[in-house]
């Protein structure tokens, strides 16, 4: 093993290449090139195979990290794939989406002095490949069993519960009221960071696997979740968040200021090919305009990119704190900056101006002051600081909260937490209803696609025992 491994003192860091950024604005391809075999080997190779891997523990699925980049840096892909896709549903797409500065890189033991080992790129090299070599195939249970299973959902963690409780031979129905499958990987996440086709071969695989899916079909308005339990031996809520958050500010109500979600949704359902009016109309199109995010996370990032990308004669991202505290992964705001995009640091909007549509941002330049009880700086405004930016098109990032489920499920029993996500019992991951399970952005609150998919996992553990212990109940009593 030495002579392959362990070569990060002699092998610098490498990512696959990425696409000159003046060439990136053009087009919403994904930016990343894919590893070709050598360079994938030679990255892999550079794992110090730890005693006690800090990357796996600091991946929320806890992937076998060491053990599949050997087997890369040995050409030994198909058995790397079988190990990767053990752990996860998604190898590819959280190779591609993952926060990895935060979760595995960040704490790959030789980042200090050396530069991390490139996990989540090798780990897309190796599922891609899998794609590619025609190894992933659809699942045929061993047996198949006559309980059933209803998933509200088809984000990540209703993909990933539906995979696992198929793998056991449960018969699976997805319900969904959007009219394609994918939660946010399809119509939250941008074609540059994650390729539509990346999860429709997804959805193909699990059709073919025999889970039913059941689109535009709101739970709570085409159907009642008291049907479903009906229907279902156990029904997962999978629903994720949606309520964006908002600013009480002056002019906030003007034309041309809108969610980040509802432009991300029509820049990405544009580019599947649909007709979206609000987009034809320029509602939501950022062509030609003086673009203004206001938000620090991931969906700021995706905006202010995609604003980028639709040819704005401006964009400028405004957020009240700085670079170092900012929640949006590092990578992302570097790729924003190559690609033109003005970060305004310490900065918070005070009122929209305008007489019908927005004209401009009033700005105030934040100071950052004590830690507040989470240990944040709280950010203070400076006195006499305003500043006017030009704004046609102002896009709300500010992060979002759950639905009111139990109103909108007629479910006044389905209980919830203080802020409204689902309460569930950690350890069997049971709603306050009996049958009904909980997994993803419902139960955490806005969190990420690799926690989704390990919720959605032990979700359909908890329910697989759920159902056997109640089939056994079953058949005890009819025995009797
Ligand atoms: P979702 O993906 O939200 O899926 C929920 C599904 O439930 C949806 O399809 C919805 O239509 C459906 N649904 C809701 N209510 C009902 C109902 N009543 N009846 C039927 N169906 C219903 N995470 C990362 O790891 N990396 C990233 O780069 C990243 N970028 C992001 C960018 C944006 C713009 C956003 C908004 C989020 C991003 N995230 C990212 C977060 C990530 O997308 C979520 O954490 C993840 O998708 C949550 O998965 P989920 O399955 O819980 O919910
Ligand atoms: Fe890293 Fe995410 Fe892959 Fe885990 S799933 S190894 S955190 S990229
Ligand atoms: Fe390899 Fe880094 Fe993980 Fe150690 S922490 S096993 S060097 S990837």
């Amino acid at each position: 093993m030495a002579e392959r491994m362990l070569k990060f003192v002699g092998t610098p860091q490498a990512m696959p290449d990425k696409r000159p950024a003046a060439e990136r604005r053009r087009d919403f391809d994904e930016i990343y090139e894919g590893f070709a075999k050598e360079k994938a080997a030679e990255q892999a190779a550079r794992c110090s195979q730890c005693g006690v891997p800090f990357c796996q523990i600091h991946c929320p699925l806890h992937n076998n990290i060491p053990d599949w980049l050997k087997l890369t840096a040995e050409g030994r892909l198909e058995e790397a794939y079988e190990l990767s896709s053990a752990t996860n549903n998604f190898p590819e797409i959280c190779g591609r989406i993952c926060p990895q500065d935060r979760l595995c890189e960040g704490n790959c033991v030789i980042e200090k002095g050396f530069e991390a080992v490139t996990i989540g790129s090798v780990e897309k090299y190796i599922t891609d490949t899998a794609w590619q070599r025609d190894w992933v195939k659809p699942i045929l249970p061993r047996r198949e069993r006559s309980e059933s299973v209803g998933i509200v959902g088809a984000g990540p963690a209703g993909l990933a519960a539906a995979e696992q409780l198929r793998r056991k031979g449960y018969q699976v129905a997805i319900y969904d009221r959007y009219d394609r499958v994918g939660g946010l990987l399809i119509y939250g996440i941008p074609n540059f960071k994650l390729e539509k086709e990346i999860v429709q071969r997804r959805e193909t695989l699990l059709r073919d696997s025999k889970v039913t899916f059941h689109l535009n079909c709101e739970v709570g308005r085409d159907v009642s979740l008291e049907e479903l339990r009906a229907r279902h031996g156990a029904v997962l809520i999978a629903t994720g968040v949606y309520k964006a958050r908002d600013i009480a500010a002056p002019g906030v109500g003007l034309a041309g200021i809108a969610p980040a979600l509802d432009y991300l949704t029509a820049s990405n359902r544009q580019g599947l090919g649909d007709i979206v009016p609000a987009f034809e109309s320029g509602m939501l199109n950022a062509a030609g305009k003086n673009v203004v995010v206001i938000g620090g996370g991931d969906t700021a990032m995706d905006c202010v990119r995609t604003a980028v990308r639709q040819g704005a004669k401006s964009v400028k991202c405004l957020y009240r704190r700085d670079r170092a505290n900012m929640p949006g992964s590092q990578r992302e705001v570097k790729h924003a900056e190559e690609e033109g995009v003005d970060f305004v640091w310490l900065a918070a909007p005070q009122a929209f101006l305008g007489t019908e549509t927005v004209s401009h941002v009033r700005t105030v330049r934040i100071h950052l002051g004590m830690p507040d009880a989470s240990g944040r700086q709280t950010p203070q405004e400076i006195p006499n600081s305003h500043v006017n930016i030009e704004a046609d098109l102002v896009l709300m990032a500010l992060g979002f909260d759950p639905e009111d489920l139990p109103a909108a499920m007629s479910a006044p029993d389905l209980g919830v937490t203080g802020w409204n996500t689902l309460k569930i019992d950690w350890k069997s991951m049971m709603t306050s209803l009996d049958g009904v399970f909980a997994a993803g952005d419902i139960v955490r609150g806005a969190s990420l696609v690799v926690w989704a998919v390990r919720d959605g996992r032990d979700a359909a553990e908890r329910i697989h025992s759920y159902l056997t212990t109640k089939t056994l109940a079953a058949q005890r009593i009819a025995a009797e």
